[in-house]
């Protein structure tokens, strides 16, 4: 057996007729930069949100950035998010201007905990802008309490929505609950393009128009700058390859839910605690990740059965070197600390086979945790 962590390849020779007649439509199209594809890839990714509006971006980090903008966060503000996540959240905030405020996350689920949300905003030097949280793993944050806290507080809440395309909070898509919701298509998330994508959805007007001009240099209408802008935006042939993957998306989420319930059953008596399922998440799966005291025994244990396996994340985004400038400390925020050495990612993606699953979690269970 030889399984890879991911297989972008297999999912292209799936859907290559399709794939190839939209770039070679827009090719022929001369048209790259927002233009006739883009529009409408932002409509049907709006419509698979229920969102009023999305909009392309360069990259989900570009579209957590212009979303704060777009909410009001100036340089100097204070942005909350979560100490564990991808490094690209922290980066967004600090691209932004504004400087990140770090809280732990709940235990179960590895996402934005409200009652330390709470705390950090009462006891915040300054007024919090913005509050960022991470639906981690396809994992929805909780949602309703974040949202009380932000109101009392007046703060904006940009989900990122990175991992969790697909992803529902009691029902709702993820990326309307907040101001606006941050996706990224990177090749590898839920939906991903062949390169660096990202969208915005928002059901808010006024951040929706201003998103257009943020993302093309601050343009209100041809030379007439209305914002400081940047350049972030969707080109014309990822848009249309992401019109033809998203026909796919709601498939290849399902087939991600079956995967991850097979793991469920296979895993039993596995000596490896299973992912966070709180019962207000329709989870997406981006990542099935077990938790393990014995994480560098078990990883190399299944890389000997030729299981590839990942760490999301090795280290926390306080404990990086970039951010020490912020003043946390280590053991600061222990439930984030403590995931950082025990998660362990398993193969997950809809092309995986169950042979390949029941195979990996047989090789799981067969781990001498003890030994
Ligand atoms: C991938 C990811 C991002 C960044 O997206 P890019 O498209 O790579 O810029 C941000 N946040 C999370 C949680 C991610 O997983």
């Amino acid at each position: 057996m030889n399984i890879p962590f991911f297989d972008l390849r297999s999912q292209y020779r799936d859907i290559r007729s399709e794939i190839d007649a939209a770039i070679a439509r827009t090719l022929e199209s001369g048209s790259f930069i927002l233009g006739p594809e883009g529009e409408r890839f932002e409509r049907a990714f709006a419509d698979y949100c229920n969102a009023r509006h999305a909009l392309g971006v360069a990259s989900g980090t570009e579209a957590i950035q212009l979303a704060l903008m777009a909410c009001g966060v100036r340089p100097g503000d204070r942005v909350v998010t979560v100490a564990n996540t991808a490094v690209p959240t922290v980066v967004a905030i600090v691209s932004a201007g504004a400087v990140p405020v770090l809280v732990d996350v709940d235990p179960e689920t590895l996402t934005l905990s409200p009652a330390h949300l709470r705390e950090a905003l009462q006891h915040a030097s300054g007024a919090i802008k913005a509050i960022v949280p991470v639906h981690l793993y396809g994992h929805a944050a909780d949602m309703d309490p974040i949202l009380e806290v932000a109101r009392q507080y007046g703060a904006a809440v940009v989900e990122d929505c990175a991992q969790a395309h697909g992803t529902r909070y009691k029902g709702r898509q993820v990326g309307t609950l907040g101001d606006a919701g941050a996706f990224s298509f990177y090749p590898t998330k839920n939906l991903g393009a062949y390169g660096d994508a990202g969208a915005v959805t928002t059901n808010d007007r006024g951040i929706a128009e201003k998103i257009a001009m943020l993302r093309n240099y601050g343009e209100r209408a041809k030379y007439d700058n209305a914002m400081l802008g940047i350049n972030s935006r969707l080109d014309e042939v990822q848009a249309a390859v992401l019109s033809a993957k998203l026909r796919h998306l709601n498939t290849w989420v399902e087939q991600r839910r079956t995967h991850a319930e097979l793991y469920r059953q296979e895993l039993a008596g596995a000596p490896v605690q299973l992912p966070g399922a709180s019962a207000w998440s329709h989870n997406s799966y981006h990542l099935y990740v077990v938790r393990t005291k014995h994480r560098a025994r078990l990883q190399k244990h299944l890389a000997d059965a030729g299981v590839a396996t990942a760490i999301h994340y090795p280290t926390p985004v306080h404990l990086q070197e970039a951010y020490r400038y912020l003043g946390y400390t280590a053991s600061q925020f222990p439930v984030a600390e403590a995931a950082c050495r025990e998660v362990l990612s398993l193969p997950i993606y809809p092309e995986l086979s169950h042979d390949a699953i029941t195979y990996i979690s047989r090789t799981v269970r067969q781990f001498e945790a003890t030994a």
